[in-house]
């Protein structure tokens, strides 16, 4: 902790960390000396980890990438937060220690970490350029050695396309796999926690931790037993060998993901990746998934719809940031939130307050359901001749920090190929696949039926 503390400190520059506390991150440190001294097993006992800034944090701040939240301290852990730590309510938690806060786009509303509040955080393979986002931090963090692991949370694509851009694992498990209990809403039908770490084993040991039912707190947590997401890693699958332990294993190409707007470099990273799936014993197989290209416009209602009525809360009132002066209550609404959010999540809350207004439901936001419920069908007919979906994370690597800035859909243009497993709730990865244009790093997406993140993770760790 004292080293990583340390290392955190030397590499400000990379705009990674938001909040820092080391006294408290030594205080934990010691405390899981002392329990390690008497003998406690649990299975994360003070290794040092860092989470992203919308996952609420006893003791130090948690902002969400918002001025909105500027100072607020939650009083209490994310569900997710508790169980990766310190533990409460009857969990003894896994006896991680919290390095800090990681930077994020504001409210996980972006792709590239360019639109947080407290600025930009820097793609440690070229500081020019962005890490991804919406987490940012914690894709730039792990590649830079200042954490071993780190909780991202995911609802279009935010964990996955950051931790392609730079050169890390991460994984979105299944929609409802981990309690969303104390993860600041965007947009609650997709958000999803989960880890990026530096190998899939690593991220195997967070999600043992952070997975689970949360019935008290979220609804939507599935009811399923805690699972041992690294057992068998090392194991062929039934039937195969050791020198080809994916021998039987059918992994599905969606021809849709490999067309021209997939860069060139992107391809061939990812065509030497599965040549060594192949040679690993895994048979490639051509599927479709016809909608693709639909679920930028049905996700782009859908998320703003939702994040205009979770961020309806920030009124000034209750929480977050109120404006010093004003005529009256609706005088303060209106200064308070246009002081408070950033000009991307005031768009998204525009966008999807007037796509659930009355005479526009139907048109857009009724629409793009059907549209989701469609790409989850067509997920389900490709899974009919495969056990795994192969492809990008993104159409490119890591662009300049800068060079989408006023083009909003340039940027939600390259959540194309992570947007449909969200819709689909699916559980989605990615892994490091070698380095495109300029060396920087390619992730290879795979994307398993619901809950076989256990199936992702051993494919991905053949891999590693
Ligand atoms: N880039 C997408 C968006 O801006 C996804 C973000 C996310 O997954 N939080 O909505």
């Amino acid at each position: 902790t004292q080293a990583l503390l340390q290392r955190i400190r030397a590499h400000a520059d990379l705009g990674a960390f938001v909040a820092v506390d080391e006294e408290l991150s030594l205080e934990q440190a010691r405390a899981a000396d002392e329990r390690l001294a008497r003998g406690d097993g649990a299975p994360l006992l003070g290794v040092p980890i860092a989470h992203k800034d919308v996952l609420v944090t006893r003791g130090w701040p948690t902002t969400a990438g918002s001025r909105m939240l500027a100072g607020y301290r939650s009083p209490f852990d994310a569900t997710v937060v508790a169980r990766l730590g310190q533990g409460g309510d009857g969990h003894p938690g896994a006896g991680a220690v919290t390095l800090g806060k990681l930077n994020c786009d504001e409210f996980a509303m972006g792709s590239g970490n360019e639109h947080s509040a407290w600025g930009p955080a820097r793609n440690p393979w070229d500081r020019a350029r962005v890490p991804g986002g919406s987490s940012g931090g914690s894709a730039a963090a792990v590649a830079a050695c200042l954490t071993p692991a780190a909780t991202g949370t995911d609802t279009g694509g935010s964990i996955r396309q950051p931790a392609a851009l730079c050169g890390v694992t991460g994984i979105k498990p299944t929609y409802g796999r981990c309690s969303r209990h104390g993860l600041i809403a965007y947009a609650s039908s997709l958000d999803q926690a989960g880890p990026l770490a530096r190998s899939a084993l690593d991220c195997a040991l967070l999600l043992s931790a952070m997975a689970g039912p949360d019935p008290d707190r979220d609804a939507t947590s599935l009811d399923l037993p805690p699972q041992d997401y690294a057992r068998g890693l090392d194991e062929p699958l039934p039937g195969a060998s050791a020198a080809r332990p994916l021998q039987g294993l059918r992994i599905g190409l969606p021809r849709e993901f490999f067309g021209p707007g997939c860069a060139p470099d992107v391809q061939a990273a990812l065509r030497a990746a599965l040549a060594e799936l192949e040679r690993l014993g895994a048979r490639l197989v051509e599927v479709s998934l016809p909608r693709t290209e639909l679920a930028i416009p049905a996700y782009y209602v859908i998320a703003p719809a939702e994040a205009s009525s979770n961020l309806s809360r920030y009124d000034g009132v209750r929480y977050g940031h109120r404006a010093a002066q004003y005529d009256d209550l609706l005088d303060m609404y209106r200064r308070s939130r246009s002081e408070g959010f950033g000009p991307e999540v005031q768009r998204r809350i525009l966008v999807g307050t007037y796509v659930l207004s009355h005479g526009y439901y139907d048109a857009y936001y009724l629409q793009a359901q059907k549209i989701r419920r469609l790409i989850a069908q067509d997920f389900v007919a490709a899974f009919g001749a495969c056990d795994v979906i192969a492809g990008p994370v993104a159409p490119s690597v890591a662009w300049p920090i800068g060079a989408k800035g006023d083009d909003p859909v340039a940027e939600y243009l390259a959540d194309v190929y992570t947007l449909p497993a969200s819709l689909a709730g699916l559980p989605g990865m990615s892994v490091p696949a070698g380095f495109g244009e300029g060396g920087l790093p390619v992730g290879l997406q795979l994307i398993g039926p619901y809950l076989a993140e256990a199936r992702l993770l051993h494919v991905a760790h053949q891999l590693q």
